[in-house]
């Protein structure tokens, strides 16, 4: 296939990026790998052997949220500490200059807020890993708390109610958060350009919010690695690296007037 990187694609891009008034940004597990967390399916990606734990597991058996815990700083230790990439910034820097009004993130690295995103434009899907809550009252727990004492061989209970702790991620089966879903789907109902990014696009239901988008009359733009099954109703698919095309992107659009 030809590499879409092409610098023409790149000039629509930016095309698209200058026409729009305002801009929802959908960001999948390809924004992040230039920071040092692989994604999801990609081969020799530490998530196939530290597989996670379905949800209904977790809440049933004190083995298996043992198990999910190890695993989670299994996955933390891999990635150690990272910085926010070319897309967070990107994507930080348009939404300071409001063209982006919102990302949708599947991601739960905090990598969007690392690079100064403000909380209220950003909806995390998945939820996100660097801290725990708990299942019963929300309350907050830092991780820093809860490792010793997995490590001792005990899964946390809250301090507050004494319901389950678990890593503030939403785990295969766990219904999708009310609130996140409910602003993914605003900002996909209000935005003239959806910018997809770095996402396989067939994690369901988070992939349903290009479609809706597309449907309502917003252009649909997707950067990715590799072909997903939007591309034939996108309007404009640039194939590549997601990093360089949108920082190439960034700093063409700077010598434009919007
Ligand atoms: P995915 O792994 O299904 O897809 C990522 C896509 O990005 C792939 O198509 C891959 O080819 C592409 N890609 C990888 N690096 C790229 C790059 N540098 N430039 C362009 N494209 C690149 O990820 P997903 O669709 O986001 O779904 C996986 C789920 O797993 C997510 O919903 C998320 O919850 C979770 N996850 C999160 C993280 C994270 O927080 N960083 C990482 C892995 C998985
Ligand atoms: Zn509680």
């Amino acid at each position: 296939m030809m590499a879409a990187s092409s610098e023409e694609s790149i000039k629509d891009l930016v095309e698209c990026v200058a026409r729009a008034a305002r801009i929802t940004a959908f960001t999948g597990a390809g924004v992040s790998t230039e920071c040092g967390i692989p994604d999801f399916r990609s081969p020799g990606s530490p998530w196939r052997v530290h597989k996670p734990i379905p949800f209904g597991d977790f809440v049933a058996d004190e083995a298996a949220r043992l198990e999910a815990w190890r695993r989670k700083f299994a996955i933390d230790d891999v990635h150690g500490d990272v910085m926010p990439g070319r897309v967070h910034r990107v994507l930080a820097d348009w939404a300071a200059q409001d063209k982006v009004g919102c990302v949708i993130t599947q991601n739960i690295d905090d990598l969007h807020r690392r690079a100064g995103l403000p909380e209220d434009r950003l909806v995390e899907l998945h939820g996100n890993g660097t801290y725990a809550a708990c299942l019963d009252c929300g309350l907050r727990h830092e991780l820093a708390a809860v490792r010793p004492l997995v490590e001792a061989g005990r899964s946390p209970r809250c301090d507050a109610c004494d319901g389950l702790v678990k890593s503030a991620t939403i785990a295969f089966g766990q219904s999708m958060p009310a609130e996140p879903m409910r602003r993914a789907l605003r900002a996909s109902l209000d935005c003239d350009l959806f910018l997809a990014l770095g996402s396989s696009l067939v994690v369901r239901p988070a992939a349903s919010f290009p479609e809706i988008a597309k449907r309502e009359g917003a252009l649909l733009v997707i950067v990715n690695r590799e072909p997903t099954p939007l591309d034939s109703v996108a309007d404009l698919v640039v194939r590549g690296d997601v990093g360089p095309i949108l920082e190439v992107a960034f700093r063409q659009a700077c010598n434009l007037n919007w």
